[in-house]
């Protein structure tokens, strides 16, 4: 694409999004028909990218937006986001961190803790 088309493409999409201009204004401004302002705002929301390895995605429009470019990409970022969102569990009982990637709002490392940490609220 050439630099001016990239440059004009920004300016509408900051004045559409940020400055809630309608297609129709920056058509008018422009001196643009207003399908063709339409295409390229447009065509900036139906572009993303993967969240793991930051490939473009092609959006088919009227579907749910993709987030990965493969279902390999999609279980390699889960594992890395459940894995880094869980490293700092500590064990309410014993004090000791642990990684539970299942139960992201597990509270004691082991189930022996668990079960050490029933009894005591059922002495109580
Ligand atoms: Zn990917
Ligand atoms: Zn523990």
């Amino acid at each position: 694409m050439a630099e001016i088309q990239k440059y004009m493409r920004q300016m509408f999409i900051i004045l559409y999004k940020e400055h809630e201009w309608t297609i129709e204004m920056i058509a008018k401004q422009f001196r643009m028909k207003e399908r063709t302002v339409a295409a390229i705002v447009e065509k900036r929301e139906q572009t993303s990218h993967c969240l793991y390895c930051g490939k473009e995605l092609k959006q088919t429009l009227g579907h749910r937006q993709k987030e990965f470019c493969s279902p390999a990409c999609y279980r390699k970022w889960r594992k890395a986001h459940v894995f880094s969102s869980t490293a700092k569990h500590v064990c309410q009982l014993c004090g000791k961190e642990f990684i539970n990637p299942y139960h992201l709002s597990a509270k004691y490392c082991s189930k022996l803790c668990r079960d050490k940490a029933y009894k005591k609220s059922r002495a109580i």
